[in-house]
């Protein structure tokens, strides 16, 4: 495809960018995508399998990797980020840096997406949950990790005999800070503790909640079947205490529906910690005068749910803690906007 003389800039390799630079690249646009790892695919990496439909995550990204070779008009940077950027003329002059050698690379380019996603609260902050001290206290991103490992390598005899979550840590806190809810975390432990209960169905698993927010296409369905047919344990209450005891962690808490106090004994309690903005997309935001809410999201002009100033957009988790579908949905709505941009 001849090029069209027009390029846009993504940065950020995950779900919301590749999904951006995709559909710009089919439109006949260059795209450079920027990535700081060395791979593309953000927290697809990471994931043991997804809610509600429980996709294989290392398929969905060899399929959008084909889409980007097949597109022709991607150039992909990985181990890369961006130093600087400033508005040059009609588009934007962007320095680019490449960690492993340390090298600087100046590029002009007409939009910019950023679609850095979005980082986790420093759980140390909980004292009284022990994370950082007490051994089998972890945080729900360590515990996908080893869901992983326990599902793809088979070793289920590792897999703990009882296991709590705690949603809800960091998120609706005003003394912590964020006072919003992250919006995904009820669904990702629904469906950690339903994994367990598949990979080792003797495990007890215990979530302690204050409310169930499952709002998207199946969601609900997919916690109910965790609570009914994995049989999940739901508690409703925020624990208070955790102290270790004998090798084990003893959970004090009230359980507020039945109105009691309770003490549940576990050999892993995994923390959902709050979603929280990154500082690099602060930092991106200030070079290309992007607005950002109070808590460092990138916030819209008014004008379009996905642009933030003249020629900047964004998408995914640095605007607000998202699914992959609404990731990926946000991606192609940034790539509609540059794609109507440069047709103009
Ligand atoms: C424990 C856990 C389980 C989850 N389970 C599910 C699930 O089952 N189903 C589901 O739908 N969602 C799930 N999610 C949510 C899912 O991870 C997000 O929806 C998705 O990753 C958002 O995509 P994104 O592209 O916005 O961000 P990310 O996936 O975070 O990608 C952002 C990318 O930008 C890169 N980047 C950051 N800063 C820079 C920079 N300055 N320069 C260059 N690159 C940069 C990062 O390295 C990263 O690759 C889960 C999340 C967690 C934490
Ligand atoms: S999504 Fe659920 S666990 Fe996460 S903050 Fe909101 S209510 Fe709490």
């Amino acid at each position: 495809m001849e090029s069209t003389g027009k390029t846009a800039l993504v940065i950020g390799g995950g779900p919301a960018g590749i999904e951006a630079a995709v559909k710009i690249g089919q439109a006949g646009h260059d795209v450079i995508l920027v990535e700081r790892e060395s791979v593309l695919g953000g927290r697809l990496n990471l994931l043991a399998g997804t809610f509600p439909r429980n996709e294989d995550t290392s398929a969905m990204l060899a399929n959008s990797l084909r889409l980007i070779e097949e597109s022709g008009k991607v150039v992909v940077k990985t181990g890369t980020t961006v130093v600087g950027g400033q508005r040059d003329g009609e588009g934007f002059r962007v320095s680019l840096k490449q960690t492993a050698d340390d090298t600087v690379a100046d590029v002009n380019v007409d939009a910019v997406v950023i679609a850095t996603g979005f980082d986790y609260f420093d759980l140390s902050a909980y004292g009284e949950y022990g994370y950082g001290t007490y051994n089998g206290v972890v945080s729900a991103v360590e515990f996908e990790g080893m869901l992983k490992g326990w599902r793809q390598l088979g070793y289920r005899q590792n897999i703990p005999k009882a296991i709590a979550f705690f949603k809800c840590v960091g998120s609706r806190d005003r003394s912590k800070g964020y006072p919003y809810c992250s919006k995904i975390c009820c669904m990702y432990t629904a469906k950690q503790a339903a994994m367990v209960k598949e990979l080792s169905p003797t495990t007890a698993c215990y979530v302690f909640y204050m409310d169930i927010r499952a709002a998207g296409k199946g969601y609900e369905e997919f916690v109910r079947r965790a609570i009914e047919d994995k049989k999940v344990r739901y508690v409703r209450g925020r624990p208070a205490k955790v102290i270790p005891d004998a090798g084990r962690l003893l959970i004090r808490a009230e359980d507020t529906l039945m109105g009691n106090p309770i003490e549940i004994r576990v050999d892993m309690i995994v923390l959902a910690g709050a979603a929280v903005a990154r500082k690099e997309t602060v930092e991106l935001a200030k070079m290309f005068g992007a607005k950002t809410d109070e808590y460092g999201f990138l916030e819209d002009d008014g004008m379009s749910p996905v642009r933030s100033a003249d020629k900047v957009f964004f998408a995914g988790g640095s605007g607000f803690p998202v699914d992959i579908p609404g990731a990926r949905e946000q991606g192609a709505a940034a790539a509609a906007e540059v794609i109507a941009l440069f047709s103009r």
